[in-house]
């Protein structure tokens, strides 16, 4: 970390302005190299200066800029950061970059900014991957969630954790080593009752990482059903815009049709599928195909009916297909008839939700969201939780602690001693510090970090 690193800060692409960022012990003097300030003053730290970018090698301007220098430790990365705000072009970036470069910065790794800012302790490894996730949240609640993150809520909650765990540590490894001394004597009972409060919280924090999961990565829906039932008019009611064509003559959705949508916060990728069903016709055929691998492929399954007509084999056909399958069954064309009923479905499939509608004109659309908005959040994380684990790291740490906590707890029940179970609750303990980042490997950092883009 000795050296100093450079890299283009913004986005690659034309702009109003593009950002060059510098870190490390030279910044300052790189910058006082190829910078020419207008009124030729000092530079002074943290205030913006207006100049011009000159190739000290021939003199020539490279960029009208505004350059800022901010003295470590208050910066990102708790070095000293220079940021000159260039002109948004290509060109005019990476010359500036190339100069820089040129007067002794070294080009900056994918993330390295921010592992710095960690590697400084500026920031946790936990909030320094929530940076990622605030980069690339797709919605309004997944940003919400990386905010959190950053602000240090999921890393308080695994100090609680910890603090318990190390309390109680302390306790066992007190009656370990002096169990003449004129201690409190802790019992079995006692160790057990304190592994199960512990294990009750992880738990807690686990209970969150499938809606934290969905939040970040979204859920894939298709939509199923036999041609002119309503599919298009319910891709386009949850669009609210008409991309897929809406027409009366069937299979004219030959191939699947795949939207992003933003419902409730959640990410959803709606999948609309042609009919399921058998015909000798090939583009068709393919289509079908197609459909049947979305459906396997899909979280989750929205099934329209008609319900102004009896319903026909190509609908029991698709019922049979979601048997045990959690989904949600839409009555539609509530407008021309009610031949089919909602019982019939309940009866038949034991994991669907029916909901009548309407789709011609958007009725019972709102339902249908709310639906998903709660299957996703399960009921057991409110909308506004802060704390939610979203990562698969975090999951897997937190699982691999659980698990060493039930190890110990076993051990008390046959009475083992102490030292091994000392030994498992030790474990859990160094386990969740790897989320935080407290005890991790080289090989962790690297990865964690090798998903950041360049410049951050
Ligand atoms: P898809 O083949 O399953 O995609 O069905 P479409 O969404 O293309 O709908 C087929 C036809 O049914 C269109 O003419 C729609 O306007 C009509 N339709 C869809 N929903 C309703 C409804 O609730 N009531 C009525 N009366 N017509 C509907």
């Amino acid at each position: 970390m000795e050296d100093t690193i450079a890299a283009i800060a913004t986005a690659y692409g034309e702009g109003g302005i593009g950002i060059i960022r510098i870190s490390g012990s030279e910044s300052l003097s790189i910058l006082n190299k190829i910078f020419v300030p207008f009124k030729k003053q000092e530079i002074e730290s943290r205030r913006m200066t207006y100049g011009t970018v000159k190739d000290p090698a021939d003199g020539s301007i490279i960029d009208e800029v505004l350059a800022v220098y901010m003295k470590k430790p208050s910066t990102y990365t708790a070095e000293d950061v220079v940021e000159i705000n260039c002109h948004g072009s290509v060109i005019s970036l990476k010359k500036t970059l190339e100069l820089v470069l040129r007067e002794g910065a070294r080009m900056a790794e994918p993330g390295e900014f921010t592992k710095r800012a960690f590697l400084n302790g500026r920031m946790d490894l936990s909030q320094a991957e929530a940076v990622i996730d605030l980069i690339k949240a797709k919605t309004d609640r997944g940003f919400d969630v990386a905010v959190s993150q950053l602000d240090g809520k999921l890393s308080v909650r695994i100090q609680e954790i910890r603090k318990r765990i190390l309390d109680l540590l302390v306790e066992i490894t007190v009656n370990i080593d002096y169990p003449d001394e004129d201690i409190e004597y802790i019992t079995y009972e006692n160790v057990r009752e304190n592994i199960s409060l512990i294990g009750e919280m992880i738990e807690n924090l686990l209970s969150t990482a499938d809606a934290g999961r969905l939040i970040r990565e979204g859920i894939k829906v298709a939509i199923v059903g036999k041609p002119n039932v309503g599919k298009s008019s319910l891709m386009n009611s949850l669009l609210r815009e008409s991309r897929a064509i809406v027409t009366n003559i069937p299979g004219t959705t030959r191939d699947t049709i795949e939207e992003s949508v933003n419902i409730k916060g959640i990410p959803v990728q709606l999948i609309d599928t042609a009919g399921i069903r058998d015909t000798d016709d090939i583009v068709e055929q393919l289509g079908i195909e197609k459909s049947k691998q979305a459906f396997n492929s899909a979280d989750f399954v929205i099934f329209i009916v008609d319900g102004s007509s009896e319903l026909t084999e190509e609908d029991e056909e698709i019922i049979e297909l979601l048997e045990e399958r959690k989904c949600l069954v839409l009555i539609n064309k509530q407008d021309l008839g009610t031949v089919v009923e909602a019982e019939y479905f309940e009866n038949r499939l034991s994991e669907a939700h029916v909901i009548p509608t309407r789709l011609v004109d958007g009725e019972g659309v709102n339902e249908i969201e709310s639906y998903l908005e709660q299957m996703v959040y399960g009921g057991k994380v409110s909308q506004k939780d802060s704390v939610l684990v979203n990562n698969v790291r975090h999951v897997e740490l937190l699982e691999k602690s659980l698990k060493a906590l039930h190890d110990a707890s076993n051990m008390v029940s046959s009475s083992e001693a102490l030292e091994f179970v000392e030994v498992d609750i030790n474990q859990a303990y160094t386990l969740l510090g790897e989320i935080i980042g407290e005890t991790v490997s080289d090989d962790v950092l690297n990865e964690v970090f090798s998903r950041f883009c360049l410049g951050k």
